[in-house]
């Protein structure tokens, strides 16, 4: 039986998302484009300002993210209610060290699962209707986070809709997993580079996504798939091999500049 209907827990899910995008999406959006951001020229990954049709945009798929994340949501926490998922909220019931092993092993299910299914959108048959709506930033802001064309937005919540019934997870495992999702999403489509210039090729940096390593997708679509970890770009070569070693992210935009300028010539 549920404790609350359908219907309810879905208005709860959508308006708790909803809030959690323009929180923490909008506030780094406010906090790096209005304040920080003359202060980081240098750590800049744009060429251009933002322009607010394209920010409309993100805001609008994302509503719509949110709609297809709540049903997940309601979905999931009647299952819990009919006592159908893997989900508890005993916190020593398989001990405290499982929430952390729990924790990282759902974060490289689902970067693994996310590696592939990108990949799979990329596909020129499947590109336009379920990955355009993400890239029509060609340079994102912390708005992109959230913005997916239904399709993607659907394999996305899908995940967590699965791994519930495969996986014992406390709620708050699961509720940190979600809340790194959306901070990594939004740190890896700041516009800035958070991290020092050593942080791609530093021993431990170098496995992780950073704002960079993904902009850098979002110009060479056929490079760089990763959510969190850069293990499976590494692995089935979809990383820049200069990534590490060469070019910061000044270097990027003047190479691109540069391109631009030879294309422009050429043309005209
Ligand atoms: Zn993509
Ligand atoms: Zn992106």
């Amino acid at each position: 039986m549920l404790a609350h209907s359908f219907y309810f827990y879905c208005f709860v899910f959508f308006g708790a998302i909803l809030a959690r995008y323009f929180i923490i999406a909008g506030g780094a959006y406010f906090l790096f484009y209005t304040f920080l951001g003359k202060y980081l020229t240098k750590r800049s990954l744009r060429r251009f300002p933002p322009l607010s049709g394209t920010i409309r945009q993100d805001i609008e798929l994302s509503f719509f993210s949110a709609i297809i994340f709540a049903v997940s949501g309601t979905l999931i926490i009647s299952g819990y209610d009919l006592g159908t998922t893997l989900l508890y909220n005993d916190l020593h019931k398989y001990g405290l060290w499982y929430l952390g092993v729990s924790f990282v092993a759902v974060l490289v299910l689902q970067d693994t699962y996310f590696y592939f299914t990108h990949r799979m959108f990329h596909h020129p048959k499947l590109f336009k209707w379920t990955h355009y709506g993400h890239h029509r930033s060609g340079e994102p802001t912390p708005w992109s986070s959230f913005a997916f064309d239904p399709p993607e937005a659907i394999a996305q919540a899908l995940f967590f809709g699965v791994i519930v019934f495969i996986i014992p997870l406390h709620f708050i495992t699961l509720i940190a997993v979600l809340m790194v999702m959306t901070i990594w999403a939004v740190v890896n489509h700041l516009g800035f580079e958070v991290f020092p210039p050593s942080f791609k090729s530093h021993w431990l940096g170098k496995w992780f996504i950073s704002a960079t390593h993904h902009s850098i997708h979002h110009r060479q679509y056929r490079l760089h798939y990763g959510l969190y970890f850069t293990f499976w770009d590494r692995l089935l070569g979809t990383q820049d091999p200069n990534y590490e070693t060469g070019y910061c992210y000044q270097k990027i935009i003047e190479i691109e500049a540069e391109t631009q300028r030879h294309g422009d010539a050429e043309i005209r």
